[in-house]
């Protein structure tokens, strides 16, 4: 993360897409159309596997696309991108396909997401966060939290993509309170996505051919049962607060953090109390992983 190369090429991809035309759109004769103010979406990505597979998770990525208004550009938080002691942004021009996993086919190590990057939204991002000092870098790229869920639901990957880290030293109030920031990025056409798993173990995770469908451990649906109510309620605090949310279930459901932190940014990212939460997806896969997926705002 100590990379802080400047990007000299900077507006390209942007301006060029700039002219396209959002469901939404309202014309201001003065500066050209306003981007429509985006809604906000948490994505479970489960498996890499999902990339390539079709399946009832997949088929419904495909198919949300449809219900979204077009984004001038996405920005991603992915459970994939730690970065201890420090938040960083891509600002690549051309952010690379990483493939951040080991022991998949090969068909997932082919499969690349050319989308272009975005480095004037990525610096307006460090503009609008005051609770970290966001560092640029052209280190990273996507990784497979963005692109095997944006190849579904962008699958023409010509939408500018870029990636804000999460800064693993950090609590939870604090990925919440940045995703407040990053809130105002809404209103310039920018889809800010999670993606992560609210319950994640894969120690625990069932690898038994078969099983993988629909099952989950209790303590897994006791857990995510949990965060539907307190979405539903807006509930964001205890939310935040996730280690009492479910009893004792959130020891095991969040063994880690790093896949439920990207939920508590688009939670931040919304505008609680009075915007819909929508799960409009949800089961699991693989017993452990929730592969419940968030709408916030039309
Ligand atoms: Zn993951």
């Amino acid at each position: 993360m100590s990379n802080r190369r400047r990007v000299l090429k900077s507006a390209l991809p942007v301006a060029a897409l700039g002219a396209l035309t959002a469901l939404g759109d309202v014309v201001n004769a003065a500066s050209g159309p306003s981007p429509a103010r985006m809604p906000v979406l948490f994505i479970g990505h489960g498996s890499p596997m999902n990339a390539i597979q079709d399946n009832e998770f997949s088929r419904f990525l495909r198919g949300w696309n449809a219900r979204l208004p077009r984004p001038k550009a996405i920005l991603v938080v992915s459970a994939h991108w730690l970065t201890p002691g420090a938040t960083a942004v891509g600002v690549q021009v051309r952010p690379k396909t990483i493939h951040d996993f080991g022991g998949f086919p090969k068909p997932l190590f082919d499969m690349q997401y050319p989308a272009p990057g975005a480095p004037e939204l990525a610096r307006e991002a460090m503009a609008v966060v005051r609770r970290a000092k966001v560092q640029p870098t052209e280190d990273w790229g996507l990784d497979h939290g963005s692109w095997t869920v944006l190849h579904h639901l962008y699958p023409a990957a010509d939408i500018p993509v870029f990636q804000l880290s999460i800064d693993y030293d950090q609590a939870a109030a604090f990925h919440h309170a940045v995703g407040r920031e990053l809130a105002a990025l809404r209103a310039k056409g920018v889809l800010i996505v999670g993606s992560g798993n609210v319950v994640h173990n894969l120690r625990a995770t069932d690898r038994i051919e078969g099983l993988a469908a629909t099952a989950s451990r209790p303590w897994a649906q006791a857990f995510d049962d949990a965060v539907k109510r307190a979405l539903a309620a807006r509930d964001d605090m205890g939310l935040v607060n996730y280690a009492r949310l479910a009893g004792d279930a959130a020891a095991t459901a969040v063994a880690t953090p790093d896949h439920y932190y990207p939920f508590l940014y688009t939670l931040g990212a919304s505008d609680a109390p009075g915007e819909k939460a929508v799960s409009v997806f949800e089961g699991f896969q693989a017993g452990t992983l929730s592969m419940r997926c968030v709408q916030f705002g039309a």
